[in-house]
């Protein structure tokens, strides 16, 4: 069975083919610059008709005609309390997925588009959501409540919802594999360390808990994220600096973080090359990585009380694949506190190939009625 998984962004679309028996990826690409000025691609419309296009290209795509593709999985970043797993595109899934929007103004309405054009494009194909927040729909109240009053939770939906769920999910499974347990006697800290960053504790295979909250700017200190932060910090800012909502929210989402600490970039390459040399933002870059470290550090220490107890640390995306120093300095301070026998491992995420796993087992199901 063929499942094209799609990852539409405000201006880019990803996609990638998987021959979902085989498990293997047969193509992939990205279509960017969707919608901007001089670009040719005008609208999520146009860049799935690139796509499946590109797909069944005479000389260079990878199959012959639309008709091989027998469903379409599309990551959708918000599911609310809703969605606790992915789910088959019916029309009350895209009401619903329309009604998320409110809660990622930025993220929900490009996917819809996605949706959308693929129905038109792929007429009766059978489509699927994977949700970003779904795995994150096990926390208990107690981990997801905020402490304000409990009004604004029935009134706005204010709570945690988590986010990176697929990466989360995908590598806690990879981990047992490698460990060689099921994953419901492992009690496991996934570690997602990336552009954004986030920390999940997996009891059991579940999300008990997790870094992000009502949006993606919570936990971790990231590229330029600030993670946690008392909200009062947020009032003087508007006092102070006599600014605007909407630029303190820019602050807090593209101004802070590795880019606002270290004042040279949002990479922790460029971090590294700089607190490794003698000029004048040493010292800032040196305590960019002190703070990523530190607050890391902080989360495994909590999750491990929240679980009573830790199996393995694992550590997925690009800052944890590519820097091996940086978890061998996290392991090496936290072994002495943490239970004898507490792994840490490294693996490689794949959002994708998790998509592409659901979208084939919904479709299976549906096929089997
Ligand atoms: P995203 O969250 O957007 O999927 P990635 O998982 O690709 O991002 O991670 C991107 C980040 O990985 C970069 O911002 C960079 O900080 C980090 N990174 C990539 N290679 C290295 C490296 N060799 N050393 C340190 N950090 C790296």
């Amino acid at each position: 069975m063929l499942v094209l998984v799609i990852n539409c962004g405000s201006s880019s679309a990803k996609y990638q083919l998987f021959d979902a028996d085989r498990k293997v990826s047969l193509a992939k690409g990205v279509i960017e610059r969707i919608g901007q000025y001089g670009s040719s691609c005008s609208d999520h419309h146009a860049a799935m008709k690139i796509i499946v296009d590109r797909l069944t290209d005479k000389k260079t795509g990878v199959i012959s005609g639309a008709a091989e593709i027998s469903g379409v999985g599309h990551r959708v970043v918000h599911g609310g309390e809703e969605f606790k797993e992915s789910t088959l595109i019916t029309k009350k899934v895209i009401a619903s997925i329309e009604k998320y929007s409110a809660l990622a103004p930025l993220h929900n309405p490009p996917s819809l588009s996605g949706i959308k054009a693929c129905a038109a494009i792929l007429k009766g194909v059978p489509q699927v959501a994977v949700f970003d927040t779904s795995f994150h729909q096990t926390m208990p109240e107690a981990a997801f409540l905020y402490g304000l009053p409990l009004e604004y939770y029935r009134k706005y939906a204010l709570r945690k919802y988590g986010f990176h769920g697929t990466s989360h999910r995908f590598v806690a499974e990879e981990a047992a594999r490698r460990l060689g347990k099921p994953k419901s006697q492992l009690k496991l800290i996934t570690c997602h360390l990336g552009n954004g960053c986030s920390m999940t504790a997996v009891d059991g295979g579940r999300s008990v808990d997790t870094s992000m909250g009502f949006t993606p700017l919570e936990g971790l200190i990231m590229g330029t994220r600030s993670g946690d932060l008392d909200p009062a910090a947020v009032l003087i800012l508007l006092e102070k600096e006599g600014s605007s909502t909407s630029a303190i929210n820019d602050l807090l989402n593209k101004k802070s973080g590795l880019l606002g600490i270290s004042g040279v970039s949002n990479d922790m390459r460029d971090i590294f090359k700089v607190a490794k040399g003698k000029g004048p933002k040493t010292r800032r870059c040196k305590l960019a990585i002190e703070m990523f470290v530190y607050r890391i550090k902080k989360y495994v220490g909590a999750y491990m009380a929240a679980m009573g107890g830790l199996d393995a640390v694992v550590f997925t995306a690009g800052i944890s694949e590519n820097n091996p120093w940086l978890v061998d300095r996290i392991k090496k301070d936290l072994a002495p506190c943490l239970p004898v026998g507490t792994k840490f491992i490294v693996v490689p995420t794949n959002e994708e190939l998790l998509r592409a796993r659901d979208t084939f087992n919904i479709i299976k199901r549906k096929r089997g009625r």
